[in-house]
């Protein structure tokens, strides 16, 4: 196979539906500063997510940077490192100071117990992350915030559409952040948005996000240019009528590898929680000290082959120059993501992965595995 088959593939509806939405832009020359798409996706997405105040950005990460200016987040911010590195660049761009907790070996995500144990009088909030799409401990994150006085902001950007006991994770905490990033399961090129609880909130969010305006003259303080513009929510609109097709594609894709990996020796499997839906945004398995090689020799053995698995997250955002320094970046402080950082490796999944590609793709797992029936 020399055909290069990335990690995943943006799902782009055909073109000519497209076509429409660009002759209405064209026509009314409304190209940005929240236009008529602009407002209808904000709406669509707020039905189909199940929330009720949502502002759109041009990405995930000035969403992610608003956000903390939205809340004026100072001090301490207790962060996972087991994620993509936006999600402490923000905390960085803020001026807040990044303290790292461990993450719990099922779920990937914050361990609450090390939160709690991270908190000081200089703690003002927590970043989890839903990695993966699978839902934080929500409740237990929101009893720590609630005792001790602290903001959760959720870094949701894998988690579009996901659910735990039939509610949307974005109703948790007081702010949550996707990314629509062309790597993301809903995208629109480049894009973002903050989701809220109140209208109020969502008003201050959408007067930062164009620079601070309020009315021509007024400027309420130090706004940022995050403005989503006309042609990326036209997209936005198109790309939601055909989710279900995406997410179902997603879906025969996780099952078909979770039935052939199911009783691998050394391979784990991620598990999704009961009461939670899975979005199939991500396909990690984890290679451990019983799999007879290492995850870095199966990932070298699937880039001879064109297939370009990506190990997320590796390196952690603790072992980066700009966060190594900090106390809490110390791999004593980190046991569990730093051995699952050198475990991880995401597989191809997306529409377009067809059954015999992704054939060659279990066959190499398996080869590896000393299991391999079919000969290839
Ligand atoms: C993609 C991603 C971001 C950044 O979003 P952009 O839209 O690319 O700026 C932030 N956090 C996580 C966990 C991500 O995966």
């Amino acid at each position: 196979m020399d055909k290069f088959i990335p990690v995943t593939q943006p799902y782009l509806p055909p073109l000519e539906e497209f076509l429409p939405y660009l002759q209405k832009i064209w026509d009314s020359k409304l190209v940005t500063n929240g236009g008529p798409f602009h407002a209808q996706l904000e709406q669509a997405l707020c039905d189909y997510l199940g929330v009720e105040h949502l502002s759109l950005f041009s990405n995930g990460t000035l969403a992610l940077i608003t956000a903390l200016q939205a809340m004026k987040i100072t001090g301490e911010v207790i962060t996972t490192p087991f994620s993509f590195v936006a999600t402490t660049h923000a905390l960085h761009w803020n001026g807040v100071r990044p303290v790292f907790a461990d993450i719990d070996p099922r779920s990937m995500n914050l361990d609450p117990e090390k939160v709690e144990a991270a908190i000081t009088p200089q703690t003002t909030a927590i970043v989890p992350v839903h990695v993966y799409g699978n839902p934080c401990e929500v409740e237990a994150i929101e009893r720590i915030a609630d005792t001790y006085g602290l903001r959760v902001l959720y870094d949701a950007a894998h988690a579009f559409g996901v659910k735990k006991n039939g509610r949307s994770v974005l109703q948790f905490g007081d702010m949550s952040v996707l990314s629509f990033h062309g790597t993301k399961i809903f995208n629109t090129f480049e894009g973002g948005a903050i989701i809220c609880q109140d209208a109020k909130t969502k008003r201050r969010i959408d007067n930062l996000k164009n620079f601070g305006f309020v009315d021509e003259v007024t400027v309420i303080g130090p706004g940022i240019n995050g403005k989503m513009n006309e042609v990326q929510a036209a997209f936005g609109l198109l790309q939601l009528q055909h989710m279900d097709h995406v997410m179902a594609a997603r879906a025969r894709i996780a099952e078909r590898y979770q039935s052939a990996f199911r009783n691998v020796h050394g391979l784990i499997l991620h598990e999704v929680p009961a009461h939670s839906t899975r979005n199939n945004s991500y396909f990690p398995i984890r290679i451990t000290r019983e799999f007879p090689i290492t995850r870095d020799a199966l990932y070298d053995a699937m880039r001879e082959r064109s297939i370009w698995a990506r190990r997320y997250f590796y390196p952690l955002i603790s072992e980066f120059p700009t966060y190594r320094g900090l106390p809490s970046a110390s791999r004593s402080n980190l046991p569990v993501a730093s051995e699952i950082s050198q475990q991880v490796l995401c597989l191809p999944i997306y529409p377009a992965l067809d059954v015999k590609t992704q054939d060659s793709i279990i066959d190499i797992v398996l080869t590896a595995a000393g299991l391999n029936q079919h000969a290839s």
